[in-house]
């Protein structure tokens, strides 16, 4: 009933808006700009016709003024900029600022009067002197000139090469709902009026331009020509080169190394013209190389199109593919769209901040990517921006999701549509360097992450109002798979069908989330709650499951199975439902659009169904895949990562060889059921063999998730480890509150733990003693942490308690003189409190300070005492696949600064006795310096007491390391100053195995 009301609305509401009802305002420009490269300005005069098709009459007009957000640090660019401790804006020095000035502005040849809109010096009113009714028009002369600053967000220079966008006075949008005046900002893109652009650009004659719009010049027509014949023929050359080692043509070596040459004293002046587009960007540069191609497939009755790559000599390798991602774009958008209406599309080699690239009509900037692969997936993004931005001219700023979001599913569909082998340039170059990825698991599973951790936002908000990565995930992935989704449901053909409506409809125009939805609707006859009020307006999960199969022979020839479809979820989608027989062609599909709490199916096949099972393909965003079908699946996986979500019970296995010095070479094998399998209930099974010790070592971890009311994720998790120098079993549950908006989080865990140090371990050297005591231990733990997260800084305190019994170690022939067990029964008591600041001054520099308090009462087993190193680990929760001898290199007790509270460097240097090495007491802070090169600094210090009966004694130590980024290494140079005064040195380095092979259960 509901869809059927939603059906006859949408038919009124579309009758009402063929009628005439919408409207939009319409804009001609005609800019003469001069660039005068020596000091970096342009000096323009823009005559701008506005014409008022709205029926209201305006007293004047928001004008866009956007370099002047880079004018000082009051601007809403600038305050972005600062909270994300953006350096290169803040230290700007003045002459490398960028403003913009008007002349005497002039509405039909009367001066005006204009003012900026309170603090946004990027935003004035131009007053009209006399109002402008429904259907007039207003000339207005702009004289004005631009100081473009040095390249930190989209506008601007780098040396001699001259990014020229969001450059010219131009008018807020007003439409249904009034004026949309907004000030220019890195994060959160544009709204813009249509019309026709006519732009004269002069500047010294040896520049190369890549600009919006056709081209009006002969003489610059007749240049372009003749450097795409070099460019092309330097692409060939490439070309065969491809494949082989060797070096690029000795040309590029030489073009690239070549200086800039100096700008000519006499100068040119091109013209490009454009009808029906909503923005003009230009590039000029002196030094590109350019490549041409031209494309027929979009319409074959029109001229061909033309396609160019304007690169620079560095990144031309690059680029190599770049016109066939260009081509491939064109080609594919025209025919899932509508045909690409221009005459021309250039890709031009930028540099600028924004992202992987940034759209304009008709030109795409790319930021240098460095990887080929990933360039040519950058390339098609962009251009397919030409139609999710360029001819459907959303509010991007209003509405991130549409434009991201729709242009990401063009980009989704290029790299999931199975690829002609003919035409084998057409696939996407990374499947041919990385067969294994699933990319249509790149685009989910971060997703599906967000979803799980329970961190999601609605898609449909405002740009600024996503909190960090969720920008990624709820603007681009997020209704990229929702529309993929749509176009499972109804079949490409129809879904092509519904875009050529929608582009029919609202190309050149404004559309709103609610015409989409409108035209989509209407196209397909079919409701789209699920998709706007469902994926888009809301955090709502999508989780069926399918209940008892039973299939019958049905008379005459078929079978006939009865099934129950059950939803588990917060709203109702179309799933689709595979039924298989034994043979390969016997298959059959069923979509069900929405299901109730729970219902009964009924289906007929011409075959006896072997496997019935809900969305297979992982074609929903259904989230639980555990109830999706029968049967248990079995994967390979070679990385935590990138892996497919299947349906029903999915268990991986990896394998794996591992060695340390003690246990030699060690075989290792998991078995895993992981969160993307199973939010519920998750389990991970390990077995290795350390081949020198001829040790089997076994580990089994299960965690259940609680859905517990008012709390952002909990679960309970149990584990046990089975190893002939330390079994351990224990219990664990915690409980997060987090606030994705406001980036506050609140943990707090309680666990059980009962482990057994053998005394036989601290024999064999496996346990360094002076760290370790043999015994029995139980211990409650308890700990609440509390972080808050700011663009620039972040602040946590943390608050541990333990309370424990220790029994001694049981003496299987050896001596327990000579070895540290405990020799009688205790129980003992630690606390510790720690405040943690990170703080980001700049894009560089950042600062870690922690502040570390701990005491432990009654008599402790050594492992459970205070380090003034990192910490001992006693839960065994480093890898195990190290040696934990603290002897060698390569042991997790060695890293002097693993991410615990204390990260006071002393222990391993204290080889003498007297040097302390634990505390029972310690009061310590450290300061980790990050001056943004691979040289850091941890400077620590602290007092303790390493008996209850001794004195307070100092210690400080001074620790130059370095980090090398993504390979977890780090060289570790410690000084430190010991409690005898002497001053003591070593070298160390340490891999930080634990993000890299540390299976977390969900991570
Ligand atoms: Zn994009």
């Amino acid at each position: 009933m509901k869809s059927l009301i939603k059906t006859s609305l949408a038919t009124a509401l579309l009758a009402f808006q063929l009628n005439g009802a919408y409207w939009q305002q319409e804009v001609r420009y005609h800019i003469e700009v001069t660039l005068i490269d020596s000091n970096q300005t342009l000096t323009a005069s823009e005559k701008l016709t506005y014409f008022n098709n709205s029926p209201d009459t305006l007293d004047g007009i928001w004008m866009h003024l956007w370099p002047n957000g880079y004018r000082n640090d009051k601007t809403a660019l600038a305050q972005e900029r600062m909270q994300e401790k953006h350096t290169r804006f803040i230290n700007t020095s003045e002459a490398k600022r960028g403003w913009m000035d008007l002349g005497d502005v002039t509405a039909d040849s009367v001066s005006i009067l204009w003012r900026a809109k309170g603090d946004s010096i990027d935003i004035v009113w131009f007053e009209l002197p006399e109002a402008l009714v429904p259907g007039d028009s207003v000339l207005l002369d702009i004289p004005f000139q631009v100081k473009l600053p040095k390249l930190n967000s989209r506008l601007g220079y780098v040396g001699e090469h001259f990014e020229i966008t969001q450059w010219y006075p131009k008018p807020a949008v007003y439409d249904a709902t009034g004026w949309h005046p907004m000030p220019y900002r890195n994060w959160g893109e544009f709204y813009s009026e249509w019309g026709e652009f006519t732009v004269a650009i002069t500047l010294p004659e040896n520049y190369i331009v890549a600009a919006t719009g056709e081209l009006q010049t002969p003489s610059e027509k007749l240049l372009l020509d003749s450097l795409a014949i070099f460019g092309n023929s330097l692409l060939d050359s490439l070309e065969k080169n491809e494949g082989r080692k060797k070096p690029e043509p000795d040309t590029l070596n030489v073009l690239s190394k070549a200086k800039t040459p100096k700008s000519s004293s006499t100068t040119k002046t091109i013209i490009f013209n454009q009808k029906r587009i909503h923005d003009f960007a230009w590039v000029a540069d002196k030094q590109f190389l350019v490549t041409h191609t031209t494309t027929t497939s979009v319409d074959s009755n029109r001229a061909p199109i033309d396609l160019w790559n304007f690169v620079l000599p560095k990144n031309f390798g690059t680029y190599r593919h770049g016109l066939k991602a260009l081509k491939s774009a064109i080609d594919s958008c025209s025919a899932w769209f509508m045909p690409y209406p221009y005459a021309q599309c250039t890709v031009v080699d930028g540099d600028i901040s924004a992202g992987g690239g940034m759209e304009y009509p008709m030109l795409t900037i790319i930021n240098a990517v460095g990887w080929g692969e990933l360039m040519d997936l950058t390339i098609f993004h962009e251009v397919a921006h030409n139609w999710f931005y360029g001819l459907a001219g959303f509010n991007e700023r209003r509405f991130p999701w549409m434009d991201e979001g729709f242009t990401t599913y063009a980009e989704k569909r290029f790299t999931l549509a199975p690829k002609d082998s003919s035409e084998e340039d057409n696939e996407p170059a990374i499947l041919k360097y990385l067969p294994f990825l699933n990319l249509n698991l790149m685009y989910d599973a971060p997703l599906y992450t967000a979803f799980l951790n329970n961190t999601d936002q609605p898609p449909n908000l405002p740009s600024d109002q996503f909190v960090g990565i969720n920008y990624r995930y709820m603007v681009y992935d997020k209704p990229s798979v929702a529309t993929m989704m749509l176009q499972h449901r109804v079949g490409q053909a129809r879904m092509d069908e519904a875009w050529h409506d929608f582009f029919r409809q609202w190309a050149y125009k404004h559309p709103q989330p609610e015409d989409v939805r409108l035209s989509l609707e209407t196209s397909l006859g079919m409701n789209l709650d699920w998709f706007f009020d469902g994926f888009i307006a809301s955090r709502a999960k999508m989780d069926y499951g399918i209940g008892k199969v039973k299939s019958s022979p049905d008379d005459p020839s078929g079978w006939r199975t009865n099934l129950k479809l059950t939803n588990h979820g917060e709203l109702t989608a179309p799933v689709p439902i595979v039924f298989r027989g034994v043979a390969e062609n016997q298959i059959k599909t069923v979509w069900i659009d929405s299901v109730g709490t729970s219902q009964m199916l009924s289906v007929q096949t011409p075959f006896k169904p072997k496997s019935v099972v809900l969305d297979p393909d992982a074609q929903t965003l259904d989230m639980n895949r555990v109830n999706d079908g029968s049967g248990v699946h079995l994967k390979f996986i070679i990385s935590d990562n990138f892996l497919n979500r299947g349906h029903g019970y999915t268990i991986r296995w990896l394998p794996g060889v591992w060695w340390n010095q003690r246990d030699g070479v060690l075989p290792a094998f998991w078995i895993l059921h992981r969160k993307l399998d199973d939010p519920i209930l998750q389990w991970r099974l390990s077995s290795q063999y350390g081949t020198k010790t001829k040790s089997w070592y076994e580990s089994l971890s299960v965690k259940r998730r609680l859905d517990l009311a008012g709390v952002t994720q909990s679960f309970i998790s149990a584990r046990w480890m089975n190893n002939w120098y330390a079994p351990l079993v224990g219990f664990q549950s915690e409980l997060t509150w987090q606030d994705p908006a406001v980036s506050h989080q609140t943990k707090v865990n309680v666990g059980l733990l009962y482990q057994d140090i053998k005394l036989e371990a601290l024999t064999r050297e496996f346990f360094d003693t002076r760290v370790w005591n043999a015994g029995k231990v139980v211990k409650l733990k308890f700990n609440i942490h509390q972080q808050k997260k700011q663009l620039d800084k972040t602040r946590s305190t943390d608050f541990g308690m333990i309370a424990g019994m220790a029994s001694p170690a049981s003496n299987s022939g050896i001596s327990p003189n000579a070895t540290p067990a405990l020799r009688s029964g205790t129980t003992f008591l630690r606390w510790d409190a720690s405040s943690h600041w990170q703080r980001k001054f700049s894009d560089r520099v950042k600062l870690n300070w922690n502040l570390f308090s701990a005491v432990v009462l009654g008599t402790t087993p050594l492992q459970e005492r205070i380090y003034l190193s990192s910490s001992v680990d006693p839960n065994l929760e480093s890898p195990l696949l190290l040696t934990r001898s603290g002897d060698h290199w390569l042991s997790p007790n060695d890293g002097l600064y693993l991410e615990q509270p204390v990260n006071i460097p002393g222990y391993g240097l204290a080889q003498s006795a007297n040097a302390m090495v634990s505390a029972v007491s310690l009061i310590g802070t450290s300061l980790d310096i990050n001056l943004g090169m691979p040289l850091k600094f941890l400077i620590a210090g602290g007092v303790g007491k390493a008996t209850t009966s001794a004195d307070w004694q100092a210690v400080g130590s001074f620790s130059p390391y370095l980090d090398l980024g993504p390979i977890p290494l780090q060289f570790v140079f410690p000084v430190a100053w010991l409690e005898d005064g002497k001053l003591t040195g070593g070298f160390q380095f340490q891999l930080n195995l634990k993000q890299h092979f540390t299976l977390n259960l969900g991570g």
